[in-house]
């Protein structure tokens, strides 16, 4: 019997899961869900039905079955139909996939819709373009790869949620319609309609509302906040996307940790990775020497080392004027680039112009024991000699080596490591490498404002002791701050509050903002702190980045349901929108003639 009338048949398993019954039992079942495909062998019909749960094959046979075989005709791909049938053991197995054992031979077939315009088809092999697949998102999270991928987000924030909930944390939601919280990006503005002219912000971080509950006595707090950032988005961001926040009373960074380990340590296990705690720590300084940045990948080596003993006053111009004028050299240690071709040599020296470097000086020694180099006259064999060892380069191994101020070093050496480390596959696919970045500089100096800036936020607070420091010598003032880093991404970041009035006035001062200023924008927040403010601090971790890690996704996007593009738009529902004159008018604005 077929029908195209609302259909009695209710769902008794899910397609994935038919697999799991007893198939020499010839269990009656019915599945509900979408034609994934359909093959027509002109006496048997084929077909593919999916559901969340997975997908199961289904066979029409007209000589058992004439009703279902001829509706079976007229089905196409992602129509939604649900079938009553028999779970049978089948004959061409399928060992691969978890319902390849079994099929159904269906008795009934009902239409529940037609699927009439497809705009692509479900699966993950074929390419179609990303503006379509966003445009019809919901055929696009259809697709297998995409609902593993929020399946397991699922997973993972049950995960954390019950280690959180386990060690005492409150889940307490924050205000959407907030002022600015300052977190070094642009705000979202909303106008108000009742109060012209006034704006609220949407919360960069709910940064400044979770220290008010650590004020008000709920000492563990923890919510998945939404976040909103006005950036340009380069790279992999989005304009809103979703942190794990905590916040903890009475705590020391180490407490942080021990909250945030076991969380990241549950998230983990829910893909298969037992990792081990605690995690190794390492500070800024030492991360910057090293790996040239403050989230080491510390998967593989390449690190970066100090060539200046070797190479000073040898007579190369470009090293011994970097060194006069207090700058560095510094280097890498290439395995095997002993034989690396002109061609290599020549995209290594164009990625560290890139990544800000002047130049790039390479030395080969080759497996015989031969050196070459363009500095090789200048240097000396000797000195060629000396300055691939202080790197760490053996007989086979090439030496590439930077001079400048030491940032720019740095940032070069630490983008090379990177860029070969990737070329060259040295970073192990199946390693999970967790540390924590801790004793970050409090301020740094903004060349372009001309003023200092908070490394982390205006609310972290400095080393106590090193709190006199704060306005002779700002720049020598550590920060309470850490990052936790995965396989070189910043998956968290967060601080010991400062929790005393007079302190945070003075951050505000070291930072440009005067006492007006301060009144204005964080009057709230002074008040707060002189009303038995305890000591606390927290932590946020990127759950967005956490997921895209754990699924193995290239890109964030595919672990937020209904995601924007780089230009921050939604092509599904066309936002940001145009809105009509009644509208504006109602909030009291009216929009400027673009040029
Ligand atoms: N509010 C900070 C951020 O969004 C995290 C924190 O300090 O807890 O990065």
């Amino acid at each position: 019997m077929a029908s195209e009338a609302p259909s009695l048949l209710r769902r008794t398993i899910g397609c994935g899961l038919v697999g799991e019954f007893d198939a020499a039992g010839r269990r009656e079942v019915v599945i509900t869900g979408w034609v994934h495909r359909r093959r027509d062998l002109g006496n048997l019909i084929f077909l593919e039905v999916r559901d969340g749960s997975g997908r199961v094959q289904v066979v029409l046979d007209p000589s058992s079955a004439p009703d279902a075989h001829e509706s079976a005709q007229h089905v196409h791909a992602e129509d939604v139909i649900g079938v009553r049938g028999t779970v049978v053991p089948r004959e061409a197995v399928n060992p691969s996939h978890p319902t390849g054992r079994v099929e159904i031979r269906a008795a009934e077939i009902a239409i529940h819709n037609r699927a009439r315009a497809v705009p692509f088809p479900v699966d993950d092999e074929s390419e179609s373009n990303e503006e379509a697949r966003l445009a019809h998102r919901y055929v696009d999270l259809r697709r297998p790869r995409l609902q593993r991928a929020l399946r397991t987000r699922h997973a993972l924030a049950r995960a954390a949620r019950r280690v959180l909930d386990d060690l005492g944390f409150l889940e307490i939601e924050t205000p959407i319609l907030t002022r600015s919280t300052p977190e070094g990006a642009r705000d979202y503005l909303v106008p108000s309609r009742v109060h012209p002219g006034r704006f609220y912000a949407l919360p960069q971080s709910p940064q400044l509302f979770k220290q008010l509950l650590m004020v008000a006595g709920f000492d563990r707090y923890y919510q998945f906040a939404r976040c909103f950032r006005d950036e340009d988005l380069r790279a992999d961001r989005q304009p809103e996307f979703t942190q794990i926040d905590l916040e903890m009373a009475f705590a020391t960074p180490s407490e942080v940790y021990g909250v945030a380990e076991p969380l990241v340590a549950a998230m983990l296990r829910e893909v298969g990775v037992e990792i081990e705690t605690p995690l190794p720590r390492m500070s800024y300084a030492e991360a910057m020497d090293r790996f040239g940045t403050d989230r080491p990948d510390t998967r593989f080596g390449l690190e970066i080392r100090d060539a200046a003993p070797a190479v000073a006053g040898r007579g190369f111009a470009v090293f011994d004027a970097a060194l006069a004028e207090g700058g560095v050299v510094r280097g890498i240690a290439v395995p095997g680039g002993g034989s690396a071709s002109r061609k290599m040599l020549d995209a290594w020296s164009a990625w560290a112009r890139e990544a800000g470097a002047n130049g790039l000086v390479w030395i080969r020694t080759e497996e015989g024991g031969a050196v070459s180099s363009p500095a090789l006259k200048a240097l000396g064999e000797d000195g060629a000699r000396a300055a691939a060892a202080a790197v760490g380069a053996e007989r086979g191994d090439a030496a590439l080596l930077v001079a400048g101020p030491v940032e720019v070093a740095a940032r070069a050496l630490g983008a090379l490591r990177l860029r070969i480390a990737a070329e060259m596959g040295l970073a192990p696919k199946d390693r999970w490498d967790l540390l924590w970045v801790e004793r970050f500089p409090l301020l740094q100096w903004d060349a372009a404002e001309e003023r200092w800036v908070a490394c982390h936020h205006p609310f972290t607070a400095p080393r106590w002791e090193d709190l006199d420091r704060l306005e002779g010598e700002p720049s020598s003032v550590l920060a309470q701050a850490y990052d936790l880093v995965l396989n070189g991404a910043e998956i968290g970041g967060g601080s010991i509050r400062i929790h005393r009035r007079d302190v945070q006035e003075r951050v505000f001062r070291a930072l440009g903002i005067g006492a007006e200023e301060a009144e204005a924008k964080f009057g709230f927040l002074l008040r707060a702190l002189d009303a038995g403010a305890p000591p606390h601090g927290g932590i946020a971790l990127g759950f967005d980045r956490i997921c895209a890690m754990l699924v193995g996704a290239d890109s964030i996007r595919d672990v937020i349901a209904f995601p924007k593009t780089t230009s921050a738009s939604c092509l599904l529902t066309g936002s940001p929108a145009p809105v009509d004159g009644r509208q504006l008018a109602d909030l009291g604005l009216r929009l400027e003639e673009a040029d």
